[in-house]
This record gives C-alpha cells, sequence and structure tokens, in this order.
C-alpha cells in the first residue's frame, strides 16, 4: 500500500464536460486545486514523519484540522468527477430503478428533488458543497451542505453526489452566477454512478471511493 496519497485520474478527457464545464475550468480545477489537496496532504504526512523520526513537537491541533481540510477536498473532488459525465453519454436526464424510487419516497417527486438539491448549491455560504446522502440509520436520502472540505459531514451517512460550489470552481466559465452553474450541472450529472453508490449504501457497504 502507497503510504502517500496520489491524484486520481480523470473518468474522462478535460472537453468532455463541454459546454457545461469548460476545458480551461475543468483542466484548472483538477490539475491545480484537486492536485493542492493531495500535495497538502501529503505534505502532513512528511511533517508526521519527519516529527516522530527526530522527535520534534508539532501543533497537533492545527495540523489535524488542515489534515482534515485536505482529505475532505481529495475524497470530494474524487466524488464530484465521477458523478458527472458528458451530457448525453451517461451525463444528464433522469435518475432511473431504486434511485429514481428513492428520491420519489423522499421528495415526492424529482423536480422537487432537483429544486431543494439547486437551493442548498445556491445557498451555501461561501466555499462549500451541496451533497446527497443515505443515512444507514434512517435508510432515507439527505441533502446536506458541506462547508468547505469538512464540516456537517456524518458517519453515519454515505455520500452518493455532491455539488461543489466554491468560487474556483465556476467563476472562469459563469463569473459570479453560480445559480446558472447549478443549473447546468444537470446537464452531466451521472445518475448510473450515483444509482450505484445508492445500491452499495443499501447494502450496508461502508465508503469505497
Ligand atoms: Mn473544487
Amino acid at each position: 500500500m502507497d503510504k502517500f496519497y496520489t491524484l486520481r485520474k480523470l473518468p474522462y478527457d478535460f472537453k468532455a464536460l463541454v459546454p457545461y464545464i469548460s476545458e480551461d475550468l475543468l483542466t484548472l480545477h483538477y490539475t491545480k486545486h484537486h492536485q493542492a489537496y493531495v500535495n497538502g496532504a501529503n505534505a502532513i504526512l512528511e511533517k508526521f514523519d519527519t516529527a516522530r523520526k527526530e522527535k520534534i513537537d508539532f501543533d497537533i491541533k492545527a495540523t489535524a484540522k488542515e489534515l482534515s481540510f485536505h482529505l475532505g477536498g481529495i475524497r470530494l473532488h474524487t466524488l464530484f468527477w465521477q458523478n458527472m459525465a458528458p451530457a448525453g453519454k451517461g451525463g444528464g436526464g433522469l435518475p432511473s430503478g431504486n434511485l429514481a424510487n428513492a428520491i420519489d419516497a423522499e421528495f415526492g417527486d424529482f423536480t422537487r428533488f432537483k429544486k431543494e438539491f439547486s437551493t442548498a448549491a445556491t445557498s451555501a455560504e461561501g466555499s462549500g458543497w451541496a451533497a446527497l446522502s443515505y443515512c444507514f440509520r434512517t435508510g432515507r436520502p439527505l441533502i446536506m451542505q458541506v462547508e468547505k472540505h469538512n464540516t456537517n459531514v456524518f458517519p453515519e451517512l454515505k455520500i452518493l453526489m455532491v455539488l461543489d460550489v466554491w468560487e474556483h470552481a465556476y467563476y472562469l466559465d459563469y463569473r459570479n452566477d453560480r445559480a446558472k452553474f447549478v443549473d447546468a450541472f444537470w446537464n452531466i450529472v451521472n445518475w448510473d454512478e450515483i444509482g450505484k453508490r445508492l445500491a452499495d449504501a443499501v447494502k450496508g457497504l461502508t465508503f469505497s471511493q
């Protein structure tokens, strides 16, 4: 097992999500931002190794918080890339099967779910995410807002689908119009992938990237 984190390969090329996410934006987001969280986490692991070997103290509280931030960034971005696909080639349309049933049972219908999820995304304060999760305790799909990368993520939940609404996720293409980006997102949602994650969650499997 590799003792450091690696940037996982994108499941498509940089042009795949055009026109909803431009080649420039996806390239920047993946190669700079996602990569920075991988580098940040690895720098902390190296700091642990050095400090423990040389018996040097470090600020454990600050470092734990920083590590959580970077690991949240790695995990959420990996999920984000997976839960999108090129429009018309696995992306967009409507959920089907058990995922559609779970959404209907919880929200009434897809339109209502889409409205609630979009509102969670557009109203997230500052840097954050909207996430659809599955609660192991109640069996219900729940919408969450994630602040930055690491708050309000509960161990009871498996995340099924995320939408990054940090400014770096849309500013290049949409300037300050986050709502327009959120609207565009629905054209590239990979419902099959999200349905698979729900099936795993229902079986009681824990986190799997
Ligand atoms: Mn991001």
